[in-house]
Order: structure tokens, then sequence, then C-alpha cells
């Protein structure tokens, strides 16, 4: 009784999500790759492992993401730890990445600047990929910027400068960067996408910004152009529906070179721009 096979197959009557995700919840809980569950499917867990399960399968079913209860979400290939302090990463935000890696910056040194790393996800994939350049990765949450920093250890990550800082406040005047990214916040307040796919487990604080979802984008945009290099690049992520704003805050804010690209499912999700004095 209670045999991995057995284990899978009631799982599988549950709700699409749950079931999904149930072998993964199994194998996390048994210590071991989802492989191995097909390879032992007469095993029978320990009655405190079926316990623990359970109580996740549990949690699921509640709506809590998957990412929380096992404790890590991948990026960019990296195993991260997430907590419910930070965001979980999302594939699209490798799409800031990606962008940042093509960008034209000569300097095999370059400073660079994650604005509210969560985390640290967009930071530890450009640092790994980018051992030479020098990067700053900010968070305003002491938790987030504790994780981001486990993160990197656990990574060995050693060129990145956490730095507890309300965007650009807590930072170096001087400070010039040749590259600032951030996925802020960029949720309207009374987006109705807030009560659905576990978002309601996430931190507030990284989803909302304002009435209409602008409020932290126009803090980044004008006020990256005082730490940015001549010739510098900002690129942030935002909602599908926010690319015209978003151009118009990068053109009032006097950058140049402003485009917006799409993630794999064709919705606006990133803007670039230049900045020359
Ligand atoms: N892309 C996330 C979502 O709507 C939001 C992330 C963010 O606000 N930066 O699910």
């Amino acid at each position: 009784m209670n045999s991995i096979r057995e284990l899978l197959a009631a799982a599988a009557q549950l709700p699409a999500d749950t079931a999904t995700d149930a072998p993964l919840l199994l194998a996390h809980t048994l210590d071991k790759d989802r492989s191995w569950l097909y390879a032992w499917p007469e095993h029978c867990p320990a009655p405190e492992q079926l316990e623990h399960y359970q109580a996740l399968l549990r949690r699921r079913l509640h709506g809590e993401p998957l990412a929380y209860l096992t404790g890590h979400k991948e990026f960019w290939s990296l195993q991260l730890r997430v907590t419910p302090d930070t965001l979980i990463p999302r594939p699209e935000t490798e799409l800031l990445v990606e962008t940042a890696l093509a960008l034209p910056v000569k300097s095999t040194r370059a400073q660079v600047l994650d604005l509210g790393t969560g985390s640290g996800a967009i930071a530890l994939a450009l640092a790994s990929e980018r051992p030479g350049w020098q990067l700053t990765a900010t968070d305003i949450s002491k938790k987030a910027l504790a994780l981001a920093a486990q993160n990197a250890a656990q990574h060995s990550i050693h060129n990145i400068c956490f730095v507890c800082s309300p965007w650009f406040q807590g930072l170096e005047a001087d400070l010039r960067c040749h590259i600032i990214l951030s996925n802020p916040p960029y949720v309207a307040e009374d987006d109705p996408h807030l009560q659905q796919d576990g978002l309601p487990h996430e931190p507030i604080s990284a989803l909302t910004a304002g009435a209409d979802g602008l409020q932290d984008l126009r803090t980044i945009i004008g006020n990256a152009p005082g730490f940015l290099q001549p010739g510098g690049w900002l690129l942030v992520e935002h909602g599908m529906d926010q690319g015209t704003a978003v151009r118009q805050l990068f053109g009032l804010a006097g950058f140049r070179r402003i485009e917006t690209r799409q993630d794999l499912e064709y919705r606006d999700r990133i803007t670039l721009g230049c900045y020359s004095r």
C-alpha cells in the first residue's frame, strides 16, 4: 500500500496544476529527482515522508506556488533558493538577461546595477556569465538581500555587491554604470490578475506599483540618467500593456535608441534605451 505507483496514480486524479506538480513534490519529499520515482514504482515512502508529502499536496491544492513548497526555482540554469520574501523568478525575465548580455558594452569590467534584485536572479545570471563585470544589486527588503547573498555564495559568485536601498537612494552618488536593469513591481493595484496563479502568496510589494502600475518605473527611468556613464544603457521589464507608456518615459528622461522587445509569447516585456548627455 502507498507505493510510489499508487501515490502517483492517486495524484493524477487531482485538479490539473496539483496533478502536474505532485510528482515533483513527492520527489522533493524523498530528496530524489523525478526520474527516480519512475525507476522505483514499488518503493513505499516512510509514514513521516507520506505525511510531509500530503501536507505539501494540500498546500499546493490551496494555490501555494510550487517554488515556495520546494524552496527553489531554476533561472538561467542556476538553481536558486526562494522564499515568500521574494518574487519567484519568471522565465520571461531571462529576456532581460539575454538582452543585457548582447549590448555593445566594450569594457570587460563593466559596472552593472540591478535594482530590486529579490532572489538575486538577474544579477546572478549576469555575474555568472560575465565574471569580470562589477555588479551592484539592491533591494529595499533586508530578507530578500540576505537570500540573494546566500544564492550568490551557493554558486560561488563573488562579483556582486549587495546594497539595501529603495531604488537609487542608498547608492554612492558617484556610481556611474554601463548598464542599469530592473524587474520592478509593475502590476496595477486593482489588477484582478493579483488574485490568480499563486500571486496572492507572493510579496505584494514586489508586484504592485500604484494605480497604473507605473509608479516605480517612473522613479527608475527618471533617475537612471544620473547613475549612467555616457552611452550607458537602461533596461526594464514591464507589463504587456505598458510598452507605449514606458517608451514615452524613456523619451522624457532623454534616452535614445528606445526599443521594446517581446517575450516568447509575443507580449511586450522589456524596454531599453541608451543615454548620452
Ligand atoms: N510578471 C509578473 C506577473 O504578473 C509580475 C512581475 C513584476 O511585477 N515584476 O506575474
